[in-house]
Parts: C-alpha cells; sequence; structure tokens
C-alpha cells in the first residue's frame, strides 16, 4: 500500500481493535507494523490477530510487520488482604518473600534475586514510579524501607529498580514459551523488555534463530549506559519512554531519545519511538497540541517509525489515532525545514562499497530527475543502507525473500515489493521498472535507479548502481551488455 510519507507506524493491537475489519482499516488509515503485547492477552488471541493481519496482508498484497513484545522480567508485588493500602510519606514499609497477603506495613516481593542485589540507600518506584521507597536496611529475604512518596499500593503493581543492575534471567519461563509460540506462528520482529545488558539480546537471538529479527526495548538506565554494545548486537530498537520516564527523571528522556535516535540512523537499525505519543486520544478523538508537536518532535529527530499503545490497543479512537499520525507525518515531512534538518544530520560513512553506492544514489538522485531508487536486497541490508542516507526520492526494496519484505516495514522510507529469483541483471532493471511503474511511482517517460549485487542471491555483494529508463524498449537499448 503507497504512502504519502517515509516515517513508519507501528499500532498496537488489543481488545479496541480486534478482528479483520478493525485491522484492515488501521491499515489502510496507515499502520504498517502491528505490534502484539505479549504482556495482554491470552495465546489464543494473539493467534486470532496474527490470522487476522495475514488475511489483511494477503488481500491488500502490502507486506506488513508483525511486531511481537515479550513482557520481559517485569517485577510485580504479590496480593494484600485488602486489595489495595495507603502507604503515607515517611512510614516504613517492608517488602518480602512471605506470599501471605500484605497489609499497611508489609507485602510480598516474590523475586529473591532482588533482595541478593539491594544495598541500603537504593531506591524502589512502584505503580509507574508513582510511589517511592529507600531501602533503609536488606537481608535474603527482606527489605525495610522508608516510603519517600506515598499513595496507594495495590494487588500485583509494578516494580522498579532503577539504581541497580539486576541479575534477573533476560527472559522469563513466560517469555520463553511466548517466543517459541509466536516465532512457530511467524512473526518478523521480537522486541525485548527490561534489556540489561547486550548478552539478553545474544540470548533472545540464539532462541529465535533467525525466525524473526530481534528488536532491543531501551527502558533501563543500564541499557542506556551499554547501548553502543547492545545496538550492536540487535536488529532495532524501541526507545520506550515509558518505562524509561519511571526508572530515569523524565527530564533525561528527551535527550536520551535524540542519542539513540541518531544512532540508530547512524548504524541503519530501525529505531522506533514509542508511548504517550498520542496518550488523550485513548478519549478523545483529538490530540493535544503538545501531542502533535512530540511526534512532529520524532519525525525530524529522523526516527524510523513512531508507535501507538493504548491509543490503538484499548482506546476509543483507534483509527483516528493512527490517521492523526499519518496527517502529521505528511504535513512534517512536507516541511523545507524537515529537509534540512535530516540532511544536516546525515553522516558520511566510507566503510564498504555499499555505502559508496547507496551515498552516490542519493546524490544522483537529488542531481537529476530520478522518481525511485530500486534496490534489490535479500537480507533488507542495502534498503537499510539506502534509507539511511534518507533520499528524497521513494525507495522501492526488491526482494525475493517474504521475511525481508515484512521487517523492511519498520524501515524508514522503504517500500516493498515481492521478485522472483533474479539471475540476470538486465531482467533486474525491467522488473524494478515495472515495479516503478506498477506502483505509481513513475511512469514510462521516468527515470529510476537500481541499485544490486551480482551475483544475485549473495548477501553483502552489493556493486551496481544503474540509471534506467522506465520504458522497457529503452532498458534494452540502452543495456551496457
Ligand atoms: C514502554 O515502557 O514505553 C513500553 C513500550 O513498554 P510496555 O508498553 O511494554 O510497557
Amino acid at each position: 500500500m503507497r504512502r504519502n510519507r517515509n516515517v513508519k507506524i507501528v499500532a498496537t493491537l488489543g481488545p479496541a481493535s480486534d478482528g479483520y475489519e478493525m485491522i484492515r482499516t488501521l491499515h489502510e488509515a496507515g499502520a504498517d507494523v502491528f505490534r502484539l503485547n505479549m504482556s495482554h492477552g491470552s495465546h489464543d488471541e494473539i493467534r486470532a490477530r496474527h490470522a487476522a493481519i495475514r488475511k489483511v496482508e494477503s488481500d491488500l498484497g502490502s507486506p506488513i510487520a508483525i511486531l511481537a513484545d515479550l513482557q520481559g522480567p517485569k517485577l510485580r508485588v504479590g496480593t494484600f488482604a485488602n486489595d489495595a493500602e495507603d502507604l503515607a510519606e515517611g512510614a516504613m514499609f517492608r517488602l518480602d518473600l512471605d506470599s501471605a497477603p500484605g497489609d499497611g506495613s508489609r507485602v510480598c516481593l516474590p523475586h529473591p534475586e532482588i533482595f541478593a542485589a539491594l544495598q541500603p540507600g537504593a531506591t524502589l518506584l512502584v505503580n509507574d514510579g508513582k510511589i517511592r521507597l529507600q531501602v533503609i536496611e536488606c537481608g535474603p529475604d527482606f527489605a525495610n524501607c522508608t516510603v519517600l512518596v506515598g499513595g496507594v499500593i495495590s494487588n500485583r503493581k509494578g516494580v522498579n529498580v532503577p539504581d541497580v543492575v539486576l541479575p534477573l534471567a533476560a527472559l522469563s519461563e513466560k517469555d520463553r514459551a511466548d517466543l517459541e509460540f509466536v516465532c512457530q506462528l511467524g512473526v518478523d520482529w521480537l522486541a525485548l523488555s527490561f534489556v540489561q545488558r547486550p548478552e539478553d539480546v545474544q540470548e533472545a537471538r540464539a532462541l529465535a534463530a533467525g525466525r524473526a529479527a530481534v528488536l532491543s526495548k531501551i527502558e533501563k538506565p543500564a541499557a542506556v549506559k551499554a547501548f553502543d554494545q547492545i545496538l550492536a548486537v540487535s536488529d532495532g530498537i524501541m526507545v520506550a519512554r515509558g518505562d524509561l520516564g519511571v526508572e530515569l527523571p523524565v527530564q533525561n528522556v528527551p535527550p536520551i531519545q535524540k542519542r539513540l535516535v541518531r544512532q540508530c540512523r547512524s548504524a541503519a537499525k530501525p529505531v522506533i519511538v514509542a508511548t504517550q505519543m498520542l496518550e488523550s486520544m485513548i478519549e478523545s478523538p483529538m490530540p493535544t497540541r503538545a501531542e502533535v508537536s512530540d511526534v512532529a518532535t520524532a519525525l525530524y529527530e529522523g526516527a524510523d517509525a513512531i508507535m501507538l499503545s493504548a491509543e490503538s490497543a484499548a482506546g476509543q479512537y483507534p483509527r483516528e489515532a493512527v490517521e492523526t499520525m499519518n496527517n502529521v507525518a505528511i504535513e512534517v515531512e512536507s516541511d523545507p525545514t524537515y529537509r534540512e534538518v535530516i540532511e544536516a544530520s546525515r553522516r558520511v560513512h566510507r566503510h564498504t562499497v555499499a555505502d559508496g553506492i547507496v551515498a552516490a544514489a542519493r546524490e544522483i538522485a537529488e542531481t537529476t530527475d530520478i522518481r525511485a531508487i530500486c534496490c534489490y536486497t535479500e537480507s533488507g541490508t542495502t534498503a537499510a543502507l539506502t534509507a539511511r542516507e534518507r533520499p528524497r526520492v521513494p525507495i522501492i526494496g526488491m526482494t525475493s525473500v517474504r521475511a525481508t519484505a515484512r521487517r523492511l516495514a519498520l524501515t524508514w522510507g522503504v517500500n516493498s515489493v515481492m521478485t522472483g529469483d533474479m539471475t540476470r541483471f538486465k531482467m533486474a532493471v525491467v522488473n524494478a521498472a515495472r515495479a516503478a511503474r506498477d506502483g505509481g511511482y513513475a511512469t514510462e517517460a521516468d527515470q529510476i535507479l537500481v541499485i544490486a549485487g551480482v551475483p544475485f542471491n549473495v548477501p553483502g555483494t552489493t556493486n551496481i548502481l544503474r540509471v534506467a529508463p522506465c520504458e522497457e524498449r529503452l532498458i534494452f537499448a540502452t543495456d551496457p551488455g
């Protein structure tokens, strides 16, 4: 499905967006990637959503990426005899391993590994940071805390421990079961929650075994610190601003977002800016001006994708939320300042032949009247490198690998087209011209650029850049032989 924008839109599915009709509506409105949140929904619900997405994909003929977001080692308190307690500032509150229902003086925190890692002075945040506890003394099975900021604590509320690198397995038993389930269903991206170290990503990669690309959610201070190493072993990144803004002071989030987006672009790996982008649209058909500005900021920063969470999963206006993102993106991307900013933030990469070819393609497209850059890409790397250049003309990712076509739905500006197996470059040019014409990117009178690696089907061989006419007769007449 042809879009009038380059940034991609990720829509989280949930009770508000279940079923074929709604998923189709959201895709037509602009959602390029659907996120299945494994923290909510049974395997049967996930399976039904997955099937509906794939049916929309085959009915509309455009590759759609499915991103399964694993819950990760989310820490939670146990339950209370009265379901909830109001903690007063300055009071003492104890966390322990006793599974008996909690009261106003204590509750169970069923994670012995946390007690092993805690030190007096450490901060514990409960319920999205609304309650702050400070550890006064602790042992292998308890932590006595003083309440720094009070509030209502209720059954199974989430706990964040920002100051400590937790000795937690990157993937819980549930995550492992979910990972296997979604890989067998066939998803394109796996998102890992609460990544702390590059080894966490390596572990998930080993389990995914190439069946899905692996995206790390950056939401812990430890992950921000180890970001270079985490990026190196990830296929993509999500700036998960929800938990990041709990674990770190909220004012730290915007500069981190800017840095992460920039580094991902440099590494030619897709980056999603996520959470609370259009939060008020959960209940209102109109966003706030500040939310629109937040979406626009992510675009000016050069993000590959922007994400809806509860807005599309549980809100009252999922279609309107997708339309809002789509409209903001079209407006921002047509602003001359957007071009200036995106071009000023482009870095020069001169490490490989492919780096040189994609930079040359972008230069040629800026110099003459070129309608599209068509890149043959098996692993998706050539298309991602082309996207890193943020060219002014559309990128068509030509691939014979369905998984690549789908994964590229997350990458800035790439429109994927499935091709047969190529053996001759001349036929690749004919195919590219046809894809450009069929997609409405070019007419017979136009020119395109074709990037390929010959021999075909050998990853890492990008070695040809051709300026080609779109008319078949002229392609043959101008073929260099
Ligand atoms: C986040 O914390 O911003 C996020 C995307 O994670 P989740 O919605 O899975 O908590």
